[in-house]
């Protein structure tokens, strides 16, 4: 946790970012410098405790980290990614944004029933993002063993959505 504290100072906030009134982080300086992706990824690890058969990381940010935990761990890794990327789909789910809709798509023969995965990703913001991607891991009939991010957004509830699942953070803004 002091690892932790010690290069979140590596997190950029930006004004205004996508959109006026939002206060963006951003984790690039952080996964850039050698010691805070080590730091980062070490303590998402830990995360998965036992239980985890696999990491499940979130297009694109969630790539960078989950398949760093994925080899750290001596797990696979898979990337749910954003609509017409992948030559064979195992399952879409359709989910609203603050601003608009998106989408997310697991591909083919990834997941088997029965699979626990660790679900990546940077940011917990509303929690449409991860929620989204846990609807893909249990829609196939495998099941979310936690779901791990660097940093929740507190004030926008998104651990609200997630019920049922275990949700671990580095920090809480
Ligand atoms: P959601 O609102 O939790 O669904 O977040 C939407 C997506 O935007 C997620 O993939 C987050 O990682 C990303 N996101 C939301 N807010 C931020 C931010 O402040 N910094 C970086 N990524 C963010």
């Amino acid at each position: 946790a002091e690892d932790v504290r010690r290069v979140s100072g590596l997190i950029r906030e930006v004004a205004d970012f996508p959109q006026a009134g939002v206060l963006f982080r951003d984790l690039s300086p952080l996964l850039a410098d050698a010691e805070g992706f080590r730091v980062v990824v070490d303590a998402m690890a830990l995360h998965a405790a036992e239980g985890t058969d696999v990491v499940v990381g979130i297009e694109s940010r969630g790539f960078l980290l989950g398949a760093a935990v994925a080899h750290k761990l001596g797990l696979g890794v898979v990337g749910v990614r954003k609509p017409g990327k992948l030559p064979a789909v195992a399952h879409r789910v359709d989910y609203d944004l603050e601003y608009g809709t998106a989408a997310l798509e697991l591909p083919e023969g990834t997941l088997a029933p029965g699979a626990r995965a660790l679900v990546v990703d940077d940011v917990l913001a509303t929690g449409g993002t991860v929620e989204a991607a846990c609807a893909l891991v249990e829609y196939v009939g495998a099941e979310v063993s936690v779901v791990s991010v660097v940093m929740e957004l507190a004030a926008l509830n998104g651990r609200d959505r997630l019920a049922g699942r275990k949700v671990r953070s580095l920090l809480t803004v």
